[in-house]
């Protein structure tokens, strides 16, 4: 499934994401991404499954790019173009990019590439000229010319006047500059990346396959605009280097291992599911429908259609494949609370989390969830466990402070669960909504107590 966007609202709707893109580690302080998407309306998704594969994706080309030490984060954009980006302490990468790259390789040479500006810092010069240059036009312009180089790339004439066009109230010296730096330091982040995937043994064609998509792609017609492209311009003497280098590598024709092509195809169905329904799943794995990421998108599109029964007579079968997976458990889980089976979804999210080698604090937090809907009291004091170890993972998880307080409250503690409540709107960045619910809470604590600090903290947090 390939979105179309009209050419002429495409600016409009690409300005948002790539202005995040570039100004993102300015706007982040305090809050963490969570509450920086939500301020901004950049839609992040949350799945244990994928932040892992991602993060193993990620993990060595960091590493290889001597940033290991940055302990950098990976978070998935809700979003069906294709785009990437760094912001310095985390990769954004976004849903529509996992499902249209077929192998590993693909995505890590995507992450290979954006490792290098990052280790380079050019997105961080890139903010610097764009605080110097101050106006919104400015990046107006950029997004222009960046389309117009694509255009070129793709053989499409007139550059100067349809950049121009587009690029209209934009000081022209400053993108100019722009223009040139962005050039340079492209082919910079490509040799980086051609680094970065020699010294982990892997190949430099899927990103190779990805960009000269990307620069093939780009009709006359100009109706398809993946915010990617925009920000990477991808003229022919790029894609030439690229290649030289890429095949230049011993590992140019290695193939990722079976076991990642099967993470990679499990994550493809999960995510064709949930954005497309089954509908995507089948055109996702049209060359291959018997595929486990076929089956396994089909259950859970199965399951989100409302049929949680028919769902899980699908996914049974795969558990008995993979019975050490913990998403299939996870995902079990899910199923069952739809059907309202409590204790057997606590069951099996406790067994994802127990077969989870990362400790996630998402599955830990929907054991938590699942034992407080149960609400019998001995389930409610280990929820509360489970749900403090889980946000004590995953600090940026709004959603884990939810549930804490609906536990707290079953368990009659109101001021506890006021306290939750105002660490939830904090996390979803509605300050002034957490700073009513911390007032509430400081009430019935202990004035001094670690409980009442935090929700002075809140209090005196600074509105936006
Ligand atoms: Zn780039």
């Amino acid at each position: 499934m390939m979105t179309i966007r009209r050419s002429c609202r495409s600016l409009a709707s690409l300005m948002r994401p790539t202005l995040i893109a570039l100004t993102a580690g300015a706007l982040v302080v305090a809050q963490g991404a969570v509450a920086l998407a939500q301020s901004q309306s950049l839609p992040i998704v949350r799945d244990a499954e994928i932040e892992a594969l991602v993060t193993d994706y990620a993990t060595p080309i960091i590493n290889a790019a001597g940033l290991g030490k940055r302990a950098i984060k990976v978070v998935l954009v809700n979003n069906s173009s294709f785009n990437a980006f760094v912001d310095g302490r985390r990769i954004f990468i976004n849903t529509g990019a996992l499902l249209q790259a077929e192998t590993p390789n693909e995505i890590i040479g995507v992450i290979a590439h954006e490792t290098g500006h990052l280790a380079g810092g050019h997105q961080f010069k890139l903010r610097e000229q764009l605080a110097n240059a101050k106006t919104m036009a400015v990046v107006a312009g950029l997004l222009g010319v960046g389309a117009i180089v694509g255009g070129a790339a793709a053989g499409a004439s007139g550059l100067s006047k349809a950049g121009a066009g587009i690029a209209m109230g934009a000081p022209e010296v400053a993108m100019r500059s722009l223009l040139n730096y962005q050039r340079t330091e492209e082919m910079a982040a490509d040799r980086s990346a051609i680094t970065y995937l020699a010294a982990t043994q892997q190949s430099a064609k899927g990103m190779l396959t990805t960009f000269e998509r990307f620069s093939n792609a780009l009709s006359l017609t100009g109706t398809r605009m993946d915010p990617y492209r925009i920000s990477h311009p991808l003229p022919r003497e790029r894609i030439a280097n690229l290649e030289t280098l890429a095949r230049a590598s011993p590992y140019f024709d290695k193939k990722d291992s079976p076991a990642l092509q099967q993470r990679h195809d499990l994550m493809r169905g999960k995510i064709a599911a949930y954005t497309g329904g089954g509908a995507s799943v089948l055109q996702t794995f049209r060359k291959d429908p018997q595929n486990i990421g076929a089956r396994y998108g089909d259950a859970i599109a199965t399951y989100l259609n409302g049929s949680a029964q028919s769902a899980l007579t699908k996914l049974d079968p795969l558990i008995k494949e993979q019975p050490k997976n913990p998403y299939f458990y996870e995902m079990r889980g899910e199923m069952l609370l739809k059907q309202n089976k409590v204790q057997d979804a606590a069951n099996a999210f406790e067994k994802a989390s127990s077969l989870d080698p990362r400790k996630s604090g998402l599955i830990r937090m929907n054991y938590g969830r699942a034992l407080m809907l149960t609400g019998t009291p001995a389930n409610l004091k280990i929820a509360v466990d489970e749900l403090k170890t889980s946000i004590g993972r995953d600090r940026e998880s709004p959603a884990g402070y939810a549930y804490l307080a609906q536990a707290y409250g079953q368990m009659g503690d109101m001021a506890l669960s006021d306290l939750a409540s105002a660490n939830e709107k904090f996390y979803s960045g509605k300050i002034q909504d957490a700073q009513i619910f911390a007032t509430r809470a400081q009430r019935g604590l202990k004035s001094g107590s670690p409980e009442w600090i935090q929700a002075q903290d809140i209090i005196s947090a600074k509105r936006k």
